[in-house]
């Protein structure tokens, strides 16, 4: 199964302009079979296409978040009875890295560092102080985006350097915010998935075809 693993919605994230329906559209004509909502903090692009419609389609629509840690973005999936939106540090984007793998695997959820080394800034890899540190994240999380659509060939070689020597599992998304850029990039997976649980069990297994 192909999945687009990165991607904001005009209803969830100020950075965006695109719909989900434009989104959804766009990857089944592109032959992906499903996309992974992860908006800025926030559920509001994934409930609101969820209101207007049904979960009972081949196309898979699942709810996930990027959240802003003190060191940069990291990509959340959970399962739909659990949330992060209760916890203060996640609302003010200055909880740390290691505190909220810890809270998302205290809820059953898994967790990746984004473009890893992308940016100066929102970078976990170019934010944290030390190696050291940057080390015990990487061992704490369940994935890496080792392609991310709006990074260079070399930084996200860099980044799947950091996956393969952590033993990670890797993930393809396009970190799209416009139409333009949906479907630039994905992540093939080597089971049937129909739910949020389904890809939490496929990244911990590291079912994925890699790149
Ligand atoms: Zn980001
Ligand atoms: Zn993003």
């Amino acid at each position: 199964m192909l999945i687009e693993m990165h991607a904001h919605t005009i209803d969830g994230s100020d950075c965006s302009e695109v719909s989900l329906e434009d989104t959804v559209t766009r990857l089944i004509e592109k032959g992906y079979d499903g996309v992974l909502v992860t908006d800025h903090e926030s559920e509001t692009g994934y409930k609101n296409y969820r209101s207007k419609h049904d979960s009972l389609t081949d196309f898979v629509v699942l709810r996930g978040f990027e959240v802003s840690t003190c060191h940069g973005d990291m990509l959340v999936v959970l399962p739909l009875s659990k949330t992060l939106l209760d916890i203060e540090e996640v609302k003010e984007q200055c909880i740390h890295p290691l505190e909220l793998v810890r809270i998302v695997h205290e809820r059953d959820g898994v967790i990746g560092i984004a473009h890893m080394f992308r940016d100066r800034y929102g970078c976990i890899g170019n934010q944290v102080k030390s190696t050291e540190e940057l080390e015990r994240i990487v061992q704490a999380v369940d994935f890496i985006e080792v392609v991310n659509g709006f990074a260079s060939r070399h930084l996200n070689e860099k980044a799947e350097k950091w996956a393969n020597r952590f033993g990670k599992a890797k993930t393809c998304g396009s970190d799209s915010h416009s139409i333009d850029a949906v479907g630039t990039c994905g992540t093939v997976f080597s089971m049937q998935i129909r739910s949020e649980e389904d890809l939490i069990s496929a990244i911990r297994s590291k079912l994925i075809v890699n790149p």
